[in-house]
């Protein structure tokens, strides 16, 4: 069933394709005005293709999703609230990818992103083992000063992973995937229906029901544990195992931790959302400014951040 499905969802570019250039010169922009490359990857509604924009010779990655499919898949709002949390966002910050047009025709909707060439965080964590402390330090500052701009907007990601954050050609953070994205109107959010990966939920979605921008920050604590050490903080056997080891905050660090990353990792997984470091207001003691102050970023460059070459990941 998965290769029928992945036969339509070809078939159905290809048709897009020959008809964009059918109808080239309508004056709108169209798959026509752009050169396909290779696939850069596959979702589970989508294709991602390398492609250059014949204009200007400027590359950009397109995400291509099949109607039909969202449409017997019940994703159409899905598709939607991602384009509506990436115009929100629009190009106001380096860490984040830019949606910079999109288009359809009668197949398929067609978003065109930045290009992120050098993969996903997830696959160099796996591929080293685990990232330098040097490393950790610059992706988690860009990864903290890309959510206070996006938590600035009232945007919660919810999905925060390695596998969400690509590295640009120059091997800075792009986070992506904001299909489960939302724009917050009160706060917080009751009552959803959503869940993100198992290993990156914070204990209050489990227990409450509730996502706030203080999620985001639960996950950050998440991936600097495991960009550091290589595995996941919590994990076990199954699915239900890793959310009762998160409800109950139970996780250790390995030999060799460095100290001032496991107190902020520590202020991070903390249950109340409320009390997470980053998730205060600007007056309080754990404001955005106190998260970019604590030790473990002493060293960062917060004015070069986007500038300063990345350290090596060897
Ligand atoms: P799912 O929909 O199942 O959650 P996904 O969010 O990874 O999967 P897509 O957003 O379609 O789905 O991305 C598919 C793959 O394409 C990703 O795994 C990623 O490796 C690659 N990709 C996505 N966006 C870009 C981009 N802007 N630049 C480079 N590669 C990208």
């Amino acid at each position: 069933q998965a290769q029928q499905q992945t036969k339509e969802r070809s078939k159905s570019r290809k048709r897009s394709r020959e008809a964009s250039r059918a109808r080239s010169a309508n004056g709108r922009l169209g798959a026509q005005e752009f050169s396909f490359g290779d696939t850069l990857g596959e979702g589970s509604y989508s294709t991602v293709m390398r492609a250059q924009y014949i204009r200007t010779g400027q590359e950009y990655a397109i995400k291509i999703l099949d109607k039909n499919h969202l449409i017997r898949k019940d994703k159409m709002l899905v598709a939607l609230a991602e384009k509506n949390v990436l115009v929100k966002l629009g190009a106001g910050h380096p860490g984040i990818i830019h949606l910079h047009w999109t288009f359809q025709d009668e197949w398929s909707l067609f978003f065109v992103l930045d290009l992120a060439p050098n993969g996903e965080m997830q696959s160099r964590i796996s591929r080293l083992g685990s990232l330098s402390l040097a490393s950790s330090r610059y992706y988690a500052a860009q990864i903290v000063d890309a959510l206070e701009y996006m938590h600035g907007k009232d945007v919660i990601h919810r999905d925060l992973k390695p596998e969400n954050l690509l590295l640009d050609a120059q091997f800075r953070i792009k986070i992506t995937d904001f299909g489960t994205g939302k724009i917050l109107e009160n706060g917080a959010e009751r009552g959803n229906t959503f869940v993100g990966t198992a290993q990156y939920v914070a204990p209050e979605l489990l227990e409450n029901n509730e996502t706030s921008k203080s999620s985001d920050l639960w996950a950050l604590g998440c991936i600097i544990y495991q960009m550091i050490s290589g595995r996941f903080a919590f994990q076990g056997l199954s699915e239900y195992l890793t959310w009762q080891k998160i409800k109950s905050l139970d996780y250790n660090f390995p030999d060799g931790f460095d100290e001032d990353a496991k107190d902020l990792v520590r202020r991070l997984f903390i249950r109340d959302p409320t009390q997470r470091l980053g998730a205060g207001g600007p007056d309080s003691a754990h404001s955005y400014a106190a998260l970019r102050a604590h030790s473990f970023f002493e060293s960062v460059s917060w004015e070069t951040l986007w500038t300063d070459p990345a350290p090596p990941l060897e």
